[in-house]
């Protein structure tokens, strides 16, 4: 083990004094994550605000033998970005300080963003010059594009533009050993042997830091048409699915699903939020079709396909946004699903995707499985339909669940029923979360030796010592 104090000396003389944060009070906000569900020891924050700054401070980790945490917004729903609570503690290198728009053009569809851009950001300077780009959560006013690349990030438009390894062409990182990738390709064709950018997205900064990426923007759509409608269920849900698809092709770029209780809860926690549909209905959808150009209303087209599917039994009411202010107001709801959940009790969050065909039959067979364990518990859904991703969330109130013996237990036990079904559907346990050190155990029983094996040998090849997040994403 290392002497801390030469090693945060000499970060210090890196960074200066403002760089590196210290104590239990300054640590508070970047050891904690964001549910407050996990916290561990740092034996500092850095800072850095250029990418040779986060070279310097990998090197110097490296020198003392101390572990490299990146973190970004903080905002990993497993977990992923804060030290865990045994183990030694690590530096937490935090890439907000990175946050310039290093260059937009518009003609090749491309942008190179330092890691620390916030979401938001990135997409409001891809609008300014009429384009667009894709990724949008729930998180996006604070995650940031580093970790939504290290998670490989889905959300609300993956359906049309795919998730965010799709939507990166070229990466700058940062490699255990100091050196740095300049991988900062704008192209769309390259093929010049192994596309080393895939080894970085997805592996939750366990391979390398990412400093800078080139990002693929859009045509930014200037029609929109969103409904929010009441399925049956979630079969006619994924029948009303294809047929939107059959209709409006590549203009269906958002297909959602939450049930009652999900929108009862955001409407009780989030303020100024509002059930779109009179009367109790089920289960509730959410549909949005975008375009470029001027053309026919999108609208009309989304009235009648929610007409056939009225016709064919599938919908019990729908309603159309009727302005800009009334679609941000029904989106702002499928938004506000987490915020609602951290304050209304423990949410166990799943992150299954399986087959769309095979959603209906998850969700009725989970919900089997977790009521086989604790009777009549009440289940969450909250759906990208379009994508198969199912977040699954059996629901405890504070009450009932300090009264558990055994959380930890607890949680393990139903998070395995769930997503052995997942499994056993031909799907995944994690479809867009990440690991972080929730999915450990799960990677463990999913994934085969052959494919640890693989991961593993990788993973040595790039960071023999283990400094990079250790404890995440290989069990
Ligand atoms: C309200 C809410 C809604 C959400 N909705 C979605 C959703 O719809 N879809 C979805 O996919 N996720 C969702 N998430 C999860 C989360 O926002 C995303 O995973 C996001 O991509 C994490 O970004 P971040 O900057 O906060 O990363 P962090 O949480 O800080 O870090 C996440 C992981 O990435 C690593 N990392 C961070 N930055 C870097 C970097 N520069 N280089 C290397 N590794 C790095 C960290 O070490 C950690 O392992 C949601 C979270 C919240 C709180």
């Amino acid at each position: 083990m290392t002497d801390a104090g030469s090693l945060i000396e000499a970060l210090v003389a890196q960074l200066g004094n403002d760089g590196v944060l210290r104590g239990d009070a300054e640590l508070a906000g970047f050891t904690e994550d964001w549910r407050g569900r996990y916290r561990g020891a740092a034996l500092c924050v850095a800072l850095p605000s250029s990418t040779a700054q986060v070279a310097a401070i990998v090197r110097l980790c490296g020198e003392h033998g101390v572990a490299v945490l990146a973190q970004g917004g903080n905002t990993s729903l497993c977990g992923g970005a804060v030290p865990a609570a045994d183990g030694h503690p690590p530096i937490i290198v935090n890439l907000s300080r990175l946050r310039r728009i290093r260059h937009i053009d518009a003609a090749n569809n491309s942008m190179v963003v330092e890691a620390g851009c916030v979401l938001a950001t990135v997409q409001q300077a891809a609008a300014d010059v009429g384009r667009l780009y894709p990724i949008s959560l729930g998180a996006e006013g604070s995650c940031q594009i580093g970790g939504t690349i290290a998670t490989n990030a889905g959300g609300t438009g993956v359906l049309r533009y795919g998730n965010t390894r799709e939507n990166v062409l070229g990466l700058e990182v940062v490699l255990p050993d100091g050196s740095v990738w300049n991988g900062l390709t704008a192209l769309r064709k390259n093929n010049t042997g192994f596309d080393l950018k895939h080894l970085f997205i997805g592996a939750e900064g366990t391979m390398g830091i990412v400093t800078a990426a080139v990002l693929k923007l859009h045509p930014l759509p200037t029609r929109h048409a969103l409904a929010w409608f009441a399925p049956k269920d979630p079969a006619a849900a994924v029948r009303m699915l294809g047929m939107f698809q059959t209709a409006c092709g590549a203009q269906l770029s958002a297909f959602e699903m939450i049930d009652a209780m999900q929108l009862d809860l955001v409407i009780e926690h989030v303020p100024n939020r509002r059930s779109p549909l009179a009367g109790k209905h089920r289960w509730h959808g959410l549909v949005e079709l975008a375009d470029t150009g001027r053309g026919e209303a999108l609208s009309q087209q989304l009235q009648q396909v929610l007409e056939a599917a009225a016709a064919e039994g599938l919908l019990e009411d729908a309603v159309i946004a009727g302005s800009e202010a009334q679609r941000g107001t029904l989106w702002e709801i499928r938004h506000s699903v987490s915020e609602a959940n951290k304050k209304a009790g423990v949410g166990l969050t799943t992150d299954c995707a399986v087959p769309v065909s095979a959603v209906p039959d998850f969700i009725e067979q989970a919900t089997r499985a977790v009521r086989a364990i604790v009777a009549d518990l009440p289940v969450l859904v909250v759906a990208h339909l379009g994508d198969g991703n199912v977040h699954f969330i059996p629901f405890f109130s504070f009450e009932q669940w300090q009264g558990v013996p055994d959380q930890g237990a607890m949680a393990a036990a139903i998070r395995r029923s769930v997503n052995d079904i997942a499994n056993a559907l031909g799907g995944t346990f994690s479809a867009e979360h990440g690991i972080g050190q929730t999915g450990l155990n799960e990677m463990a029983r999913y994934k085969s030796a052959l494919e640890l094996g693989m991961m593993r040998t990788v993973k040595r090849a790039f960071d023999p010592r283990h400094l990079f997040n250790p404890g995440r994403l290989l069990p």
